[in-house]
């Protein structure tokens, strides 16, 4: 099991913001942003790369999720930006799809 998988079973606390049968949305524990919330789908598919048509749905549902943690977190007005890391040249770090959303902070572009 992956720590993102024992976190949607509860096995690991975390700092909830949202929760569907879908997904969970919790705080990130070393974060970028005076926000930085990761929402997780329950299913764990290891990497964006990895998900297929069968995820469409899912896939569009953890974006939706995704803005309602910003609009619930205040981040609606200011603006955030929503973030895949995909593999090792993108920093990915926990082999279970995230979408992080970060706001509270102008950021910069490109990305680092
Ligand atoms: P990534 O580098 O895209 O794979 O993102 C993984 C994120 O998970 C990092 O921002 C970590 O800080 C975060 N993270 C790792 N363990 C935990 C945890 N137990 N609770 C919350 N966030 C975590």
């Amino acid at each position: 099991m992956t720590i993102f998988e024992k976190i949607c079973a509860k096995e690991i606390p975390a700092k909830i913001v949202l929760e569907d049968d879908e997904c969970v949305a919790f705080h990130d524990i070393n974060p970028q942003a005076p926000v930085h919330v990761l929402v997780v789908p329950r299913k764990p598919i290891s990497r964006l790369i990895e998900a297929g048509e069968d995820d469409r749905e899912l896939l569009g549902h953890l974006l939706l999720r995704a803005a309602e943690v910003a609009r619930r977190l205040g981040l609606a007005e200011g603006g955030f930006r929503v973030v895949i890391n995909n593999g090792r040249n993108a920093g990915e770090s926990v082999p279970h799809l995230h979408v992080h959303v970060l706001g509270g902070r102008p950021m910069s572009w490109p990305p680092g």
